[in-house]
C-alpha cells in the first residue's frame, strides 16, 4: 500500500509540473487593469519594440500592436529613473514590457533555455507579469549608447558578470542597472536590459492579448 501511495504521489507531482500554468484571461480583471501604456505616461521614453517587428530573434512579428504597458507602480519606478537620466541628457528606450502568455509559449518553443527565455511550465514567464521590462539607454536625441551586446542576444556576453567587455559598454550597462536598482528594479543576471520589479513574483501572470488592452 504504502508503495501505490508513493507512486500516486509521483504521478501526481509529475502531473502539476506539466499542468500549463493558470494565467488571467479576462481582460477586466483586475490585475489586467493595473497596467498602464507607457507611451501615455508623458515621461519621454522611447520605444523600439521589436516583438511588434520581423527585427527580433523570431524573425517573426509576435505582437499585432506596438504597446508596452507596466503594472502601474512599476511604470511610475521607470518615468523616475526616466527622470534621473534626463537631468544628464540621457533617457531610456523600451525594447518590451507585458508579454503574453501564448506569447511566452511561442518564445519558449524556439529558444528552449531558460536563462534567455523563462520557461512557462515553471514560472509562467518573467514579462507575462507585467513587471518586467526590457530597456537601453540613450542620448539626447535617441541614440542607443554602447552596451554590451545588442538586444537579445542570447551569449554569455550579454550576462551581468562578462568579461572582456569594452570600458565603455561595461560602464553604460553598469548606469542603467544602477538607475533600474534605485528605483525598485531587480537586474536579471543573464541580461543585461532585462530588469524586473522588486515585487514581481506576487503578481499573478496574464494572457490577455496587447490589442485587448486599453
Ligand atoms: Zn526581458
Amino acid at each position: 500500500m504504502k508503495l501505490a501511495g508513493l507512486l500516486i504521489l509521483c504521478l501526481a507531482l509529475v502531473a502539476r509540473a506539466e499542468a500549463p500554468p493558470v494565467a488571467i484571461r479576462d481582460p477586466q480583471a483586475p490585475a489586467v487593469r493595473e497596467l498602464v501604456d507607457l507611451a501615455k505616461l508623458d515621461a519621454g521614453l522611447r520605444f523600439d519594440l521589436r516583438y511588434a517587428t520581423p527585427d527580433n530573434f523570431t524573425k517573426t512579428t509576435l505582437y499585432p500592436v506596438a504597446k508596452a504597458y507596466l503594472h502601474h507602480t512599476a511604470a511610475e519606478a521607470v518615468v523616475q529613473a526616466q527622470r534621473e537620466l534626463a537631468k544628464e541628457g540621457l533617457g531610456l528606450k523600451v525594447f518590451d514590457a507585458y508579454r503574453p502568455l501564448a506569447v511566452q509559449w511561442t518564445m519558449w518553443k524556439l529558444i528552449h533555455d531558460d536563462r534567455y527565455v523563462s520557461d512557462p511550465r515553471i514560472n509562467a514567464g518573467r514579462h507575462t507579469r507585467g513587471t518586467a521590462i526590457d530597456l537601453t539607454l540613450v542620448d539626447r536625441e535617441g541614440r542607443e549608447l554602447l552596451m554590451p551586446t545588442p538586444f537579445d542576444d542570447f551569449t554569455e556576453r550579454a550576462h551581468r558578470d562578462a568579461k572582456g567587455i569594452a570600458p565603455e559598454a561595461a560602464r553604460n550597462a553598469k548606469k542603467l542597472e544602477k538607475v533600474m536598482q534605485k528605483y525598485g528594479f531587480i537586474p536579471y543576471p543573464f541580461e543585461w536590459w532585462h530588469f524586473d520589479f522588486r515585487d514581481w513574483k506576487k503578481h499573478p501572470p496574464l494572457d490577455v492579448p496587447l490589442e485587448q488592452l486599453p
